[in-house]
């Protein structure tokens, strides 16, 4: 496997696979790799012949005030993890190679609900810090599949616009969330929890799986409204003291709007701080 640190040597090993006949799969990732990670470098590698996995902690994308300098960082394990899932190239750039000017000047902005809403709202700026680095990796890239986890499903909306309204050819791959035995979604960010709120933090899946019963329930009972599935699953939340609700919310799974019925595709989104840290979560029921 081949570790790679600026961005011309990615875009030369890339076109070379492709110049050979070789398909490219992208994984983007901010590091501290784990099973998550490992299942989209897997994926990748079994439909693709040549997977490259960035790994780059994105300054654009956190907002003022957030975990950026904390923010785990392993590059020795990421390699391993990378390379044992099948990558044959990691891509672990230092920010002056991705920005060697200092904050771009121009960059990608998000508009509409996805840039307003959940997300969106709670953190201003950070899709389009997160889109504005995507386009620079698929731009790097060139023509690929690029992996990206259902985790981040509102993300994945984000990259499925940016690639559909610029013209980027690349074909964006959801995939599933993978989740601890308890239930936690697996995140770089779950390593910086204490063991009371490590504990504490599985309750974004149980308000999830709660939240899932209700819409199952108000499928069949026309007066049931995406309002009520929203106080149960905030209820889960507040009944966990170490846990501070952000937002619990159905909303259109492929558009994020918010709902009138319970009749269409829903998806429940969660986002809570858990001591300092801040965890997000979905589910389709
Ligand atoms: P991150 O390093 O957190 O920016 O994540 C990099 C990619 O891995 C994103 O596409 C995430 O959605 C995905 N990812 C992170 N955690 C998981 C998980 N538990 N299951 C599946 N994909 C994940």
């Amino acid at each position: 496997m081949r570790v790679l640190d600026r961005g011309d040597q990615l875009r030369k090993e890339l076109d070379a696979a492709r110049a050979a006949g070789a398909t490219v799969g992208l994984v983007p990732t901010m590091g501290a790799l784990h099973e998550g990670h490992a299942s989209l470098v897997r994926r990748s590698a079994a439909e693709c012949d040549v997977t490259a996995v960035t790994v780059f902690v994105n300054p654009l994308q956190f907002g003022a005030g957030e975990d950026l300098a904390g923010y785990p960082r392993d590059p020795d394990h990421d390699v391993e993890v990378a390379a044992a899932a099948g990558a044959a190239v990691v891509f672990a750039p230092p920010v002056d190679d991705v920005y060697p000017g200092g904050p771009p000047v121009v960059g990608v902005r998000v508009g509409g609900v996805l840039a307003t809403t959940l997300e969106g709202a709670s953190r201003p700026g950070h899709f389009d810090g997160v889109a504005t680095v995507v386009a620079k990796l698929l731009n790097l890239a060139g023509p690929c599949r690029a992996y990206f986890g259902e985790k981040d499903a509102q993300q994945v909306a984000v990259v499925r616009r940016l690639a559909a309204d610029l013209s980027f050819p690349v074909d964006v791959v959801a995939c599933p969330t993978v989740r601890e035995a308890d239930g936690l979604a697996m995140s770089s960010r779950n390593a910086r929890l204490s063991p009371a709120e490590r504990a504490a933090a599985t309750v974004l899946d149980r308000a999830l799986r709660t939240g899932a019963t209700a819409v199952t329930a108000g499928r069949c009972d026309p007066a049931y409204e995406p309002g009520h599935v929203a106080a149960l699953m905030a209820a889960v939340v507040r009944a966990e003291p170490l846990v501070t609700l952000d937002y619990a919310e159905a909303v259109d799974a492929a558009t994020f709007e918010a709902l009138a019925t319970l009749a269409g595709d829903v998806r429940l989104v969660i986002a809570a701080r858990v001591g300092s840290v801040r965890l997000i979560d979905n589910l389709e029921p």
